[in-house]
């Protein structure tokens, strides 16, 4: 038996979740037995949607249940093994992130082909939030070559993957991100221009000054007044991939969608949400791509990490307050 911490749900967030809505607790991982794999966990994952699973409603993924562990990314190392294809060593992937190790099945996790990325990278750049970044804008945007491309929470996990694959693209990138530190990554990164939206708040103004000619493609990640601003600087058949909105995950009653959507119909302008998980198809062209970004120096990126199971639930709240640049991780082992 190998002791393990995992951080719990002790009651349902209502607005900001604070500590208080967690609970630590230790538990005993049996070895495994045939089929299964025991995984010490080296990194997990905090994201956005999982502020919507804290809450009993229906929605595309089941509500984190009160009193057990929460489920998220993780990427771990097999330390013993009842299934053929795992062996001691093995780095591994899974849902099971927000615990130190465990025990599963062997079908719930995914081997990992590193292409000589660090392990981590699989929670952020060339994993789950890189590959909704790529999906956006190929996919769901159709963005091409020469477009005038605008990302919210561009300094995000998302965020700066969406800037570099529409710049490496050939298209024109515009930034919108919270301060001048999340604006001097954006400019280090090679986006053209950038928009602190704290400093900015008229946001409508400042996207005309970043995009005189307008925006060809919008990636939403953060909704209201910068879903507005987008919408008042669309070119005609302008294209939105909505991925998140993340201003009103902890909105209890969130304000009314913006007063100039009906610019939609008039502008011709496409507007289409999409959820990453149905798009893994696109997972493997999307890692070969990366990696040989990353390998030319051409693609930079950057993580905030947090130390120890301890520290998720505070990782988790960073993301609402700002407080990550990059990918956002907790270093378990
Ligand atoms: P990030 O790494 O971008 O972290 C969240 C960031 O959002 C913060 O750093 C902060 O940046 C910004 N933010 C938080 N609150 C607000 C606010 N009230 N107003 C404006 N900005 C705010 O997270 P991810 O990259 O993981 O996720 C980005 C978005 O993508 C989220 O909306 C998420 O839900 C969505 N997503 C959707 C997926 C899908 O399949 N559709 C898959 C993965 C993510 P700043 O300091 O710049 O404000």
């Amino acid at each position: 038996m190998t002791t393990s911490h995992e951080v719990r749900l002790k009651q349902r967030p209502v607005g900001m979740p604070t500590a208080a809505d967690f609970e630590m607790a230790t538990v005993e991982v049996r070895p495994p037995a045939e089929g299964e794999v025991q995984v010490k966990n080296l990194y997990m994952s905090v994201d956005p949607y999982m502020r919507g699973r804290m809450i009993d409603r229906p929605s595309y993924v089941p509500p984190f249940e009160l009193g057990a562990a929460l489920q998220g990314g993780a990427v771990g190392e097999v330390v013993a093994s009842g299934a053929d294809g795992f062996k001691p060593g093995d780095i591994v992937s899974s849902m099971y992130g927000w615990r130190e190790a465990f025990t599963a099945k062997a079908e719930h996790l995914q081997k990992i082909e590193t292409h000589g990325l660090p392990v981590q990278a699989f929670l952020g750049v060339a994993g789950m939030p890189g590959l909704t970044a790529y999906v956006g804008l190929t996919r769901v945007a159709e963005m091409k070559a020469g477009d005038i491309v605008f990302v919210s929470a561009a300094a995000g996990a998302v965020g700066q993957v969406a800037c570099q694959v529409a710049r490496l693209k050939g298209c024109t990138v515009i930034g919108s991100a919270g301060g001048p530190e999340k604006t001097a990554f954006l400019r280090e990164i090679g986006v053209d221009q950038v928009i602190d939206y704290k400093a900015e708040p008229d946001l409508k103004a400042a996207l005309r000054r970043a995009a005189p000619k307008g925006i060809d493609v919008y990636f939403e990640n953060v909704g209201g007044a910068h879903l507005e601003a987008a919408l008042d600087s669309a070119r005609p058949n302008g294209r939105f991939a909505i991925c998140g909105m993340i201003s009103i995950y902890n909105d209890e009653r969130p304000e009314p969608g913006p007063p100039n959507l009906a610019l939609i119909i008039g502008k011709r302008l496409r507007l289409q949400g999409f959820i990453v998980s149905d798009n893994f198809d696109l997972a493997p062209q999307f890692v070969a791509e990366l990696s040989g970004w990353i390998k030319s120096g051409q693609f930079h990126y950057r993580e905030t990490v947090d130390e120890g199971i301890a520290a998720a639930p505070g990782a988790f709240l960073k993301l609402f307050t700002g407080e990550n640049i990059g990918k956002m991780l907790v270093k378990l082992a």
